[in-house]
């Protein structure tokens, strides 16, 4: 590892990635697979469609996995939208996950919501909140609260210093307002079935706290300093790829946090990975098997490819692509869009 760390120095973040991917036999994560019998990782099912709506973002966050910003000009055309509707048809898929950049500034975002919302399936939009700040998207939380969607927005802390030092100056305040603008349509309000999730992840080089406590204190603290209510906190492992790496590399942090998360490797949350029953489509529509593999641009090991070549009996028998940056799903209690698995 230690030489590991050195070489890197010198390369690019890409490079590194794929450097990461070959690292040595011993701390494999393919090989802790095989040692507890999962290895090669198959999916159960496939459950969930999280659907990447485009690069383009608001804000630009420190720890960005996806890369987003305003400059980003990647984003989900409506023809691919009409494929993933579709697809979204599958009896197995009972959820829609959407993502960005900020899903809202996709221009056909609030037509492709009504369309899923109308399909009877389970719709969650992974919003920024800042963005429901601004004149254009005033009215989102009404349209979320008419559609039923499941609102899930990162807040990694409840205090401004912090918020503003990872996801940008002004973050902390605009994402208040939009939590409190979301709470008066009836989100995280008991009896509401309006459902606001929030999201943590760490500032710096650390393993997330244990997620029940966590979500005491942040209900207990935004009572009290703003009034908001929401209803789970999930906390989130950031994984070493993508801006996150570049800030590991620049600390000289890598190699204490991959011992980390190599350390902390549990097989009771190796069995409950997300890629086991969701699938990831990128702007483009093509298939991963998770948004970080999306990220490293490790397609699926499967003959169906695209979202339009979907195929659930193809993409149930391949076989996950994995590589080092995994050990971030599988430490301590694990890590999934839906927070900790264990
Ligand atoms: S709001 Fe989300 S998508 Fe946008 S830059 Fe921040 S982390 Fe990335
Ligand atoms: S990073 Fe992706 S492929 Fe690897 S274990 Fe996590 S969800 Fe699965």
């Amino acid at each position: 590892m230690k030489t590991l760390q050195k070489e890197n120095n010198q390369l690019t973040n890409a490079a590194f990635q794929v450097k990461m991917l070959e690292s040595t036999q011993e701390f494999k994560f393919s090989e802790k697979l095989k040692v507890i019998g999962l290895f090669p990782l198959k999916p159960t099912t496939i459950e969930i469609l999280q659907i990447n709506l485009g690069k383009l973002c608001n804000q630009v966050c420190e720890h960005c996995h996806v890369d987003a910003g305003p400059d980003r000009k990647e984003i989900m055309i409506k023809e691919v939208l009409l494929q993933c509707l579709e697809v979204a048809k599958t009896p197995t898929v009972h959820t829609v996950d959407l993502t960005g950049g900020a899903p809202e500034m996709n221009p056909n975002f609030r037509w492709f919501v009504s369309e899923i919302s109308q399909l009877g399936k389970k719709v969650i939009v992974r919003s920024n909140l800042t963005i429901l700040t601004y004149k254009k998207y005033l009215d989102i939380p009404q349209f979320y609260a008419d559609n039923k969607v499941t609102v899930v927005s990162s807040l990694p802390c409840y205090s401004k210093e912090n918020v503003d030092k990872q996801r940008g100056s002004g973050v902390f305040e605009r994402s208040i307002n939009a939590l409190q603008r979301l709470n008066e349509v009836g989100y995280g309000k008991e009896g509401s079935g309006l459902e606001l999730d929030l999201v943590f992840n760490p500032g710096g080089a650390s393993l997330p706290p244990k997620q029940t406590a966590l979500e005491l204190d942040y209900k207990r603290e935004l009572k009290e300093l703003f009034n908001i209510e929401f209803n789970n906190l999930y906390t989130i492992t950031n994984l070493p790829i993508s801006r996150f790496l570049d800030f590991l590399l620049k600390e000289k942090k890598y190699e204490d946090y991959m011992n980390k998360l190599i350390e902390s490797f549990n097989p009771a949350a190796a069995k409950n990975v997300m890629c086991r029953n969701t699938i990831s489509v990128g702007w483009d529509g093509k298939l991963f098997d998770c948004d970080f593999n999306q990220m490293l641009e490790l397609g699926v090991a499967s003959s169906s490819q695209n979202i339009k070549d979907f195929n659930i009996e193809e993409l149930t028998k391949r076989n996950v692509i994995l590589g080092q940056h995994c050990y971030g799903c599988t430490a301590g209690a694990g890590s999934s869009c839906q927070g900790s698995i264990v």
